[in-house]
């Protein structure tokens, strides 16, 4: 996995008083492998490492007093630029209604769920109404499937009429755009298992009659050096606006993102993040660069945290953890925001340490019912425990496990998990806390 393995090498480098050159090259030879074998395309790789390691062994950086973090944060720079450098706000929709917006991909990649919440999020973030329309006549049910999506977010579809070829469902959407006076025609197109030229001329033919104001491919991120030259076809053939990455939520984030900008010389605008009509995010070059670099994504962290717990209380967590100050109190506080944020697995790779003491758990058996448990054993410890575990003796812990109903080794993991989550916001303290994070995050 991409963030671990550089994660590594940017640990060590990280923890440096000196460095030499050749230490950063080294250094930057193991990113070069790392990022090879992340699918990331070979010129993209050899452009970046010129340009890191240009910057990297200036002097001034040797010399500074932290010449690993400033390394750090050149290479975070750098891939920032090569995912695209500032986040660009979502679609050109600046053309007489109804404004085309055509979809494009490989089978499987996502096309249709991401029609679907292209149109979700048109109608509510943009006030929009929409009209989708499925070109699939390849895929047994295709159109079906548009349908069932559109009545799960309320968005119109085109009456299916069977029998009709792309080039003439889309005259009749666009006919019908016009007539119910919709915003924004979404055109769900069919993909094939490979790229072919029948699919290339129905795009064209496609594209030609509806003059679509953004194309967008969909691909699928796990796809790796397929995606790439995926991406590298449709280029060449349909004139793409941007690009839309799937299954982002998936373990392989990184290596396509960081070549298909380069590849397509188009703008990435959205990520797919899961299988439900909401998850699909604004592309930020500046988060997805985070990840990769397995800071974690703090940013998202925080915000997820407010929108679901009062903004004081993630402020109050926020400063907290950048003081590396990380006490019962917080992890019960965490404890809670976890089961409103959807469990464990959700929190797991966003916050740097998570996986770790994510772990600690499942060897333990534990899942999410555990985070009830661990909020019961919490409640039953004083006050004045909870701001210092470290008075639990075995003679407490006996008397806060009779009191929540548990054992005292139910205990003892609750404190281990504590303790996994203390150093990682010691590693936050760190790297200059949250505000040095943000810094280094752009
Ligand atoms: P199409 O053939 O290109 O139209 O692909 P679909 O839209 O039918 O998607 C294929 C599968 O991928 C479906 O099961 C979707 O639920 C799933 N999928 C699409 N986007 C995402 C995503 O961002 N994350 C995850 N986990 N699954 C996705
Ligand atoms: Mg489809």
């Amino acid at each position: 996995n991409l963030s671990d393995r550089l994660g590594t090498v940017f640990d060590r480098l990280r923890g440096r008083g000196a460095l030499s050159e050749q230490e950063v090259r080294d250094a930057m030879r193991e990113v070069r492998v790392a990022l090879l074998e992340a699918d990331v395309a070979l010129p993209v790789v050899r452009r970046f490492i010129d340009a890191v390691t240009e910057k990297a062994i200036g002097a001034e950086v040797l010399k500074s007093v932290t010449p690993g973090q400033q390394v750090v944060k050149i290479v975070n720079d750098e891939l920032v630029e090569m995912l695209g450098g500032e986040a660009v706000e979502g679609l050109n929709l600046d053309a007489r209604p109804p404004v085309v917006i055509m979809m494009v991909g490989l089978q499987g990649s996502g096309k249709t769920t991401t029609t679907a919440k292209l149109a979700k999020f048109l109608k509510e973030k943009h006030g929009k109404k929409a009209l989708m329309a499925s070109l699939d006549v390849n895929r047994p049910a295709a159109q079906e499937q548009l349908a069932v999506l559109g009545e799960q977010v309320s968005v119109a579809t085109l009456p299916i009429v069977q029998g009709q070829q792309p080039v003439d469902i889309a005259r009749r959407a666009m006919e019908s755009a016009r007539l119910q006076a919709a915003d924004v025609l979404l055109l769900d197109t069919a993909g094939r298992l490979h790229v072919d030229e029948a699919l290339m001329a129905e795009m064209k033919a496609v594209a030609g009659i509806s003059s679509p104001n953004e194309v967008l491919l969909v691909v699928d991120s796990l796809t790796g050096q397929d995606a790439v030259n995926v991406a590298r076809s449709f280029t060449e053939e349909v004139p793409l606006t941007g690009v839309v990455l799937t299954r982002m939520d998936g373990d392989a984030r990184g290596g396509a993102a960081l070549s298909m900008r380069h590849v397509t010389g188009k703008p990435i605008k959205f990520a797919g993040t899961g299988e439900k009509l909401d998850a699909l995010e604004a592309f930020d070059p500046k988060r997805v660069a985070g990840r990769i670099l397995g800071m974690g994504d703090v940013v998202s962290l925080v915000e997820k945290a407010a929108a679901t717990i009062k903004e004081e209380d993630a402020e109050a967590l926020a400063r907290r953890m950048a003081k590396g100050q990380f006490d019962l109190n917080d992890l019960r506080m965490q404890l809670r925001q976890m089961q409103s944020m959807g469990g464990l697995g959700m929190l797991a790779g966003m916050l740097p340490g998570m996986k770790k003491a994510k772990a600690a758990l499942s060897q333990s058996g534990a899942d999410d019912k555990v985070l009830v448990h661990m909020d019961a054993i919490i409640g039953s410890m004083t006050p004045k425990e909870r701001a210092n575990p470290a008075l639990l003796n075995a003679k407490r812990k006996k008397r806060v496990a009779a009191g929540s109903g548990l054992q005292v080794q139910d205990v003892n993991k609750l404190l281990k998990m504590h303790q996994e989550m203390s150093r990682a916001m010691k590693q936050i303290k760190k790297m200059g806390g949250l505000k040095g994070l943000g810094a280094l995050l752009g």
